[in-house]
């Protein structure tokens, strides 16, 4: 019996043991898991956490495979632009890749990946958790993380489309043709088709009607004039399907070829630039201060601000 009853202390007293043990590692939990986060889908809006958001918002917007530096680079951009978000009046941010953020739930992200979708979550859930809360801030604001899936030697200053910002001007970007499928891309249309497109009634032959292209400051058409009007580079953009402004325009004899460098508005972080840069071993501070140059890296904790740290490249 005294050995039993040893024994029972002994239980007793491992089991506390093991309990405070077990107290004393327990983690704090993450800033992002204390942020709510109202996201507005095409179903309503649904109230979560940043932690349960990112993770899934970062699927949508970026590829898996990236490699754990760009995907921190992204993360830390859709953590700023849901803290910054004031789009919506009922929500942070929306489901609508043109408005906020590219997001998939489950269900969909299994359908695209398959057996890989662990593999594939345990990589996003580990950049959002390795950048647990920080986000870019300029004048103490979150900023406006504007990003894009690629750019041809030089992103877009954010002026050229819409209010200049002083941390979205144009920057060089390192993608090759290797590093980014497609990143150079054509057009071609018929004269019918183009002179449709662009309602022209045009004089002369084809080969007369492109007068000029005329490039803004990061390289991009601005606009241009075809026989006799005035277009922006957007607008022709729109109108013929293009995959950025960055373009040039020519007719062959029997077509009007677009040929296009980049993909997306061009304005903030290249999405492959960022694989490129992480490639030659920048790590995700450096790129973001590559890409929004000027920004500081903040530390949100769910209920206070630390301060920022300089978010410059050492
Ligand atoms: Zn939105």
């Amino acid at each position: 019996m005294k050995h039993a009853a040893a024994l029972l202390l002994w239980c007793m007293l491992t089991a506390s043991m093991a309990g405070l043990y077990e107290l004393e590692q327990a983690p704090p939990p993450s800033a992002d898991s204390l942020t709510p986060l109202v996201l507005l889908t095409p179903d309503g809006p649904q109230t979560m956490t940043m932690a349960e958001y990112l993770p899934f918002a970062l699927a949508a917007e970026m590829p898996a495979s990236f490699g754990a530096e760009a995907l921190k680079a992204q993360a830390v951009a859709l953590r700023t632009l849901a803290l910054g978000g004031h789009k919506h009046a009922d929500a942070d941010v929306c489901t609508d890749s043109g408005c906020c953020a590219a997001w998939l739930d489950e269900p969909a992200l299994r359908e695209r990946w398959g057996g890989s979708y662990d593999a594939y979550m345990a990589a996003l859930t580990g950049a959002v958790g390795a950048t647990d809360g920080q986000y870019l801030i300029y004048g103490g604001e979150p900023i406006q993380a504007a990003f894009h899936a690629s750019s041809y030697r030089y992103t877009e200053d954010s002026g050229a489309l819409w209010s200049p910002l002083p941390y979205l001007i144009s920057v060089s970007s390192p993608e090759t043709e290797q590093d980014a499928p497609g990143l150079i891309s054509t057009v071609s249309v018929t004269a019918e088709a183009f002179s449709r497109a662009l309602d022209l009634a045009p004089d002369g032959p084809p080969e007369t009607w492109v007068q000029a292209l005329e490039p803004d400051g990061a390289g991009r058409v601005a606009q241009a004039v075809i026989a006799g009007r005035t277009f922006s580079g957007a607008t022709l953009r729109s109108l013929f399907g293009l995959r950025s402004t960055a373009f040039t325009l020519a007719w062959d004899g029997a077509a009007f070829t677009f040929t296009v460098s980049g993909y997306g508005h061009g304005v903030g972080m290249s999405q492959y630039g960022a694989r490129a840069l992480a490639a030659q071993g920048m790590d995700y501070r450096q790129i973001l201060a590559h890409y929004y140059p000027g920004t500081d890296l903040a530390a949100w904790t769910g209920q206070t601000f630390s301060s920022p740290s300089r978010n410059t490249i050492s």
